[in-house]
């Protein structure tokens, strides 16, 4: 299952299996033929080593490869299989708890691990460990085969220790693959040749057994250590570890020379020795991890921001105190066109001319004072045209440390953008000049009825500044009748309607009349944020309106009502006369033989006496009245509340007599006469028989001689004809 999924676990198992089993070999039958304790046991640290790169749940088949190794050691070398399965189990176990603990600490070991912490964790974990699995097997050695505790604890945790740390590190590299990355730039070669340069020289120390020429191991092992970093430690430390071992073992080399030992001392010595390698190898290899781990990420960060300046589309640039360069982005050719080296140093002959004295000013402010500025300018692309620049500099300390201030400049083409923006002035400009010309006032009001804008037309209407206004309420300027007069309008635009309405106002001691059209201003989101009014004096308008009115209704001869103006009363009248039941009384008035004073007198003054006729006529009749000239010398009168017959008879006589004048013409006088044909109805009658009825008075009065006139009467509301009189002068009466 394992296997399946991890292919190349099987070949870690049997990797592990011949290698801890060798090694256990190696180093029980050294000490066996050498009659000395165990000085270095490395097939702990071989196990650690694979343990450490896997989850704990996957580790029991290499944690069984390697006991296995073990005890197929042990069973070669005849080893009693009882006590060979209880020291493998301890064996496993010290593995298993070192890397455990630092599997805790450390679920990945990569680059970026911070190995002086995993030096910490590693050494805690294997003393405790080592210390654990030591402890175990001289207590079960105290009783079989009898050997004293404490000696023999104390040479199993010396030399479970330094075998874990020398072996631990020595597999981990490997397992990694951190050898690869032992010395940047540097090949697998040059590590394999310091190797055995240390190994010769390992060897010619541990075989000199006149002179103590330790110290000679300790340069090949720190070139070591500064070349191949933890791989050059770690192999390093793994070979003279083997070498000291082997030779001490032997008798041989410069242990030897002191007098009066041991071969358990000189085991002790050889640890000691190998102890102390590590301890002068190891802080320089963490202090060189830590090191190189930081250089890491800095170039790493150094790489990202380059990375992001170099492929940015904005141009960015460090500029030294004396305007140089620093660095240039690659995005200059691209934005301006110019290559990178056309920009290491300043160049003002590329800022237009009118800009360049600003930028100036802002650069050497900028130097002075520090922070950061943001300007907009042109500078020439290497075609000759100008591009629009929005810059963004700061003063920051230059991070090369010489102390010296640098300005990070980034800048971005912003052309487009400052010509739409260009354009867009000068069509507010535009708008702003035909919304201050146009003849009519221009506001907007906002939901709180301030104005908010006012064109300048306003101060021809009412001699009031557009800037007086904006920011007052519409009560404020308009006064508290006019604002009684606008509410409704306005909060039925607020309201979201459109709306037009007239009205009149006093303006600088005249009376104006205005339209008002108010037109709702909605926000994006469709609801209603103010209104627009559009307000036109049409003063002049109305007068003119009234005008054409007057015209349209009015005889320009008489001054009197017109045909027209006394067709739309007279239905009217009726109407009303109907509604109410009242008699009413249309009185057709003609001049007699008028054409024989055209003729006689020119027409000048025929047009004075159709005056003189249409003055008297208006001074005759009373209100509720009404008189009209409907013809050349035909005028009509027309009385809605005339009462009874007699009335009617009395109120015709009296026409007929005042008629009767005298006008004066140059020297002489024109004697005017008139006929006068009335009719009289009751009950409801339309204008055409009521003029039929008149004009057969009027006849009728003409036959009768003229100068005189007829009343008929017509009773509506009696079916017969008797209900039809005649009136004459003289007569009173039916
Ligand atoms: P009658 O007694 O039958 O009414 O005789 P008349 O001469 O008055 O005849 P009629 O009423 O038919 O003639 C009206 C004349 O009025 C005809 C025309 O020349 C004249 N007239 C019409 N309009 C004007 C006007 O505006 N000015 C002047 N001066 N004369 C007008
Ligand atoms: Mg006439």
């Amino acid at each position: 299952m394992v296997f399946r999924r991890y292919p190349d676990m099987l070949w870690h198992c049997i990797g592990l299996f011949a290698l801890a089993g060798g090694v256990s070999l190696y180093s029980i039958a050294l000490a066996r033929a050498t009659h000395s304790p165990t000085s270095l046991w490395l097939a702990n640290g071989i196990m650690l080593g694979l343990l450490v790169r896997r989850p704990l749940a996957e580790t029991w088949p290499l944690l069984m490869a390697g006991f296995l190794g073990f005890v197929t050691a042990k069973q070669i070398l005849g080893d009693p299989l009882l006590t060979t399965l209880a020291l493998g189990l301890c064996h496993a176990g010290e593995a298993l708890l070192v890397s455990v603990a630092i599997r805790r600490r450390f679920p990945v070991i990569g680059p970026q691990t911070r190995f002086l912490a995993l030096a910490r964790v590693g050494l805690i974990s294997a003393f405790i460990g080592c210390g654990l699995c030591a402890l175990a097997i001289a207590a079960m050695q105290h009783f079989w085969p009898a050997r004293e505790f404490f000696t023999s604890f104390n040479t199993l945790f010396r030399s479970h220790f330094l075998g874990m740390v020398i072996a631990g590190s020595t597999s981990l590299v490997v397992v990694t693959k951190d050898w690869r990355r032992s010395e940047p730039g540097g090949t697998p070669w040059r590590l394999i040749r310091d190797l055995l340069l240390m190994a010769v020289i390992a060897c010619v120390v541990f075989s000199v057994s006149r002179v103590p020429l330790l110290f000679l191991v300790y340069p090949p092992l720190l070139l070591l250590v500064f070349r191949h970093r933890f791989a050059g430690m770690v192999i390093g430390l793994a070979i003279i570890a083997l070498i000291t071992t082997a030779t001490t073992m032997l008798n041989i080399g410069p242990f030897n020379l002191v007098a009066g030992t041991t071969a358990a001392m000189r085991v002790v010595m050889a640890q000691v020795f190998i102890g102390a390698s590590c301890l002068v190898a190891l802080p320089v290899v963490l202090a060189l991890a830590e090191q190189d781990r930081l250089q890491a990420r800095v170039r790493e960060s150094e790489l990202r921001y380059r990375m992001l300046a170099d492929n940015s589309g904005d141009l960015v640039m460090r500029i030294r105190p004396n305007g140089d360069r620093q660095y240039v982005s690659p995005s200059v050719k691209e934005l301006l066109g110019w290559e990178v080296d056309d920009f290491m140093h300043p160049r003002p002959d590329l800022i237009h001319p009118d800009d360049r004295q600003r930028i100036t000013q802002v650069v050497t402010e900028l130097r002075a004072q520090g922070g950061a500025v943001t300007a907009t300018y042109r500078l020439q692309h290497k075609r000759g045209h100008y591009l629009w620049i929005e810059a963004f500099a700061r003063l920051v300390a230059s991070p090369d440390d010489d102390g010296s201030m640098e300005i990070i400049y980034t800048g971005r083409d912003v052309t487009a953008r400052v010509l739409a923006e260009q354009a867009l002035m000068e069509s507010q400009a535009q708008l702003q000049t035909i919304a201050d010309n146009v003849p009519a006032v221009i506001a907007r009001i906002d939901m709180s009825e301030h104005y908010t804008y006012v064109n300048r037309f306003v101060e021809q209407v009412s001699g009031e500044s557009p800037e007086a206004m904006v920011g007052k309420t519409i009560k404020e300027v308009r006064g508290n009748r006019l604002y009684e007069q606008l509410k409704s309008y306005l909060r039925r635009a607020y309201a979201g309607e459109s709306v037009m309405f007239e009205y009149e106002a006093n303006y600088r001691g005249h009376l104006l009349q205005f339209q008002a059209h108010y037109v709702p201003d909605r926000g994006a989101d469709g609801r209603v944020r103010g209104l627009y009014a559009l307000t036109t004096e049409i003063t002049h308008i109305k007068n003119v309106e009234r005008e054409l009115l007057r015209l349209a209704h009015q005889d320009s001869l008489t001054g009197l009502a017109n045909r027209r103006y006394f067709h739309e009363r007279v239905s009217l009248v009726l109407r009303q006369a109907a509604q109410f039941n009242m008699p009413v009384l249309l009185a057709l008035v003609d001049i007699d033989n008028f054409k024989s004073i055209n003729d006689s007198h020119g027409h000048a003054t025929g047009d004075m006496v159709l005056a003189e006729v249409g003055q008297c006529l208006q001074r005759l009749v009373r209100e509720g009245e009404m008189v009209a000239r409907i013809g050349g010398d035909e005028f009509v009168v027309l009385c809605s509340d005339i009462g009874t017959e007699d009335n009617a008879q009395a109120f015709l006589h009296s026409l007929w007599e005042r008629l009767h004048m005298a006008v004066a013409v140059g020297t002489g006088t024109v004697e005017v006469r008139m006929s006068i044909g009335a009719a009289m109805c009751h009950g409801t009658v339309s204008v055409d028989v009521l003029m039929k009825l008149a004009d057969e008075a009027l006849y009728a009065a003409k036959e009768a001689g003229r100068d005189t006139y007829r009343l008929l009467i017509r009773n509506l509301h009696s079916s017969e004809s008797a209900a039809e009189a005649i009136y004459k002068p003289g007569q009173s009466g039916l």
